[in-house]
């Protein structure tokens, strides 16, 4: 009998399982590092076309904007919407995507949903009045919310979709940025912002053979629903009835997307390298009448905050939010405060955090065993490894979806697939036929920003962005570049770097921008740059901080970790406020209420 209860604890042998998880890294640890995935170009990029929109014909744009935009995800909507509220409403987000969404615009595999709970992830929702449906809302609500925040700030008026930026000049004559796009468009912009976001181009396994396979194949962010059937919204995939379909991949895509397809396809191969860690999600309805006795003005701050300090840190007095996101930081503070005070040093933290985590992933491999019923499968879905090593993943339906007879998991023991042919793939020496492959590969993270973005900036005397960060990332709270006056980069590093709360990030650096651009519009001033010092003092705080905390070199490869390879000294700046998120969020606060904006020279 399976069960999801939580099985009797085992005793630990942290010296076997850091062993084991020693011998699984070394396992995968491969040469050739992130040049083992294909660049999606050539032959292959029809991987990347848009099946959700076409493209609408339409004349280049030739004039000049406040704001300019580039990408129409969370970033680019909620920047957009604090400059409205601001007043600033000539604002114009340019988007490779047919509409707002960004992330939630490309996948709408099925069962794609927020890992965050949604009261957090979703912006702007006491702005919009958007009740979420369920804790973790599914990608459709998601992507409505963008749509809505784009509608209710009046950003679709002025945007440009299925539009690429070629390049991006300032202009020191008249202060304005010259903005260049794949339309041909050539227009002026007074300031800009950069908000690409970390995982927005698809890769595909270099698999050997993978242009020979004649079946059909797509990768999830490209979901193709005409050869599957069903929808976004979790429909059943009636075409995939008859069909024998294989999954590379078991991220995080694919253990939201593997239970739909196990109830779909008549044959279900799920083709795993390493597994990944699979905890609870105890997703629920979000009651109406509970939301609106929470729902009081303020709320949605309220809840962040809560959050972040629950997660990264500092322990508030209640969980608002409850989930596998702050159950470790709860286990860890839990453990620190069984020692005496005097012994709550450096290394007795380090030390709670370890047996935390060991006693977490060992709850984690148990689930894995008490769900599935055949014995063999249910060991190959155990991780090994540290729980920040790779992406947590949370699911309840996935490691269930490994009873359903017609799906096999094809485990390649880390090595990945031999080899694809003409009609199947092959693992171990075994050929398995199949008439679809769907690459849950994932994205492009290691790889130069210029070669993801697909542009450089041109700062002042002429100076690129990829020069100036040719050593490791430079800046000020991670939104202001010394030599690229009038840009801000709206993204997690080098500011509060909350990884588990991404939006939180980019909603804060919204309000940052816009306070700081309508000062600058008060005061008559047309040019803002961080100064050189500020910049450099800002770096040097940065580096007395802890380093960063994903991704050790230890861990079993993937992206947190540059796939196992050193990432060289750059890696050093990818790190946030060495006193933690709750404390960034506090200074910045400050900082803009003070109107003094340190550290920025207006003229
Ligand atoms: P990932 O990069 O996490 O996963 C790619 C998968 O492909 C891995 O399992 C990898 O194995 C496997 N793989 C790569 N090469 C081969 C090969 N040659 N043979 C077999 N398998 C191979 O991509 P995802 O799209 O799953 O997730 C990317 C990120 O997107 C997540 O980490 C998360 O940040 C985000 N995401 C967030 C979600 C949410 O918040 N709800 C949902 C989905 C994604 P290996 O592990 O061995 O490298």
């Amino acid at each position: 009998m399976t069960t999801d209860t939580a099985p009797a604890k085992r005793p630990i042998d942290k010296k076997a399982l850091l062993a084991k998880y020693i011998a699984e890294r070394d396992k995968r640890l491969r040469d050739d590092g992130n040049d083992q995935y294909l660049e999606i170009k050539g032959r292959l990029a029809h991987y990347l076309d848009d099946p959700y929109t076409a493209r609408v014909e339409r004349e280049p744009k030739t004039d000049h904007v406040t704001f300019m935009f580039i990408g129409g995800g969370f970033a680019g909507l909620v920047t957009g919407a604090r400059l409205a509220e601001a007043g600033i409403k000539d604002v114009r987000i340019v988007e490779k995507g047919g509409d707002f969404g960004g992330t939630w615009y490309w996948n709408r595999y099925p069962g794609a949903q927020c890992d965050t709970a949604s009261m957090i992830y979703m912006p702007l929702l006491e702005e919009t009045g958007h009740m979420p449906t369920e804790k973790y809302a599914h990608a459709p609500e998601i992507l409505e919310q963008c749509q809505r925040i784009g509608r209710q700030y009046g950003l679709y008026d002025n945007a440009l979709f299925h539009t690429e930026i070629k390049s991006l000049t300032w202009d020191e004559a008249t202060h304005r940025w010259i903005v260049e796009t794949d339309r041909g468009d050539r227009f002026t912009a007074t300031y800009i912002g950069v908000g690409t976001g970390p995982l927005h181009v698809p890769k595909l396994p270099g698999i050997p053979g993978i242009e020979s396979f004649k079946g059909h194949s797509f990768h999830t962010s490209r979901w193709d629903y005409d050869y599957t059937g069903g929808d976004p919204k979790g429909g059943l995939m009636e075409k995939l009835a008859d069909k024998r379909v294989a999954i590379i991949g078991t991220g995080a895509t694919s253990v939201q997307a593997v239970p739909h397809l196990a109830k779909a396809c008549g044959k279900l191969y799920v083709v795993q390298r390493t597994p990944s860690s699979v905890d609870v999600r105890a997703n629920a309805p979000i009651d109406p009448d509970w939301f609106k006795q929470i729902a009081t003005p303020g709320w949605q701050q309220r809840w962040l905050e809560n959050f972040t300090e629950n997660q990264a840190g500092g322990g508030a007095e209640e969980d608002l939010v409850q989930d596998g996101w702050t159950d470790l930081s709860r286990r860890i503070r839990a453990r620190i405060m069984t020692l005496p005070p005097d012994q709550r040093t450096p290394m007795n933290m380090l030390a709670a955090y370890e047996d935390s985590d060991f006693e977490k992933m060992e709850e984690i491999r148990a689930r894995a065993e008490s769900i599935v019923s055949d014995k063999d499968t249910a060991e190959k879905l155990k991780a090994w490894y540290r729980q920040l090593c790779k992406r947590p993943c949370f699911h309840d339906a996935y490691l269930q979806a490994f009873n359903n007879p017609s799906t096999t998991l094809i485990d390649t023991d880390g090595k990945g697939v031999e080899r694809i042919t003409e009609t199947g793939l092959v693992v171990g020496g075994v050929e398995y036929e199949v008439d679809c492959i769907i690459y849950a590969s994932g994205f492009e993270v290691g790889t130069e920003f210029t070669r993801r973005a697909g542009f450089d900036l041109t700062g002042v005397d002429g100076l690129k962005l990829s020069e100036a960060w040719a050593e490791g990332m430079r800046s000020k709270h991670g939104l202001h570049v010394h030599g690229f006056p009038n840009a801000f980069f709206v993204q997690p590093t080098q500011g509060a770097n909350l990884i588990s709360n991404v939006p939180h990030n980019l909603t804060d650096s919204g309000r940052t921008i816009a306070t700081i651009v309508k000062h600058a519009q008060d005061k008559g001033f047309d040019r803002i740059e961080v100064t050189k010092e500020a910049q450099d003092a800002w770096v040097a705080l940065l580096l007395t901080g802890m380093g960063r905390m994903i991704g050790a070199p230890d861990c079993t490869p993937g992206y947190y970790n540059n796939e196992g390879k050193d990432p060289g000294p750059a890696a050093k700046y990818a790190v946030g406020y060495p006193a933690g998120a709750t404390a960034y969020f506090k200074y910045i606060d400050a900082w803009r209420k003070s109107g003094e904006f340190e550290g920025l020279a207006f003229s």
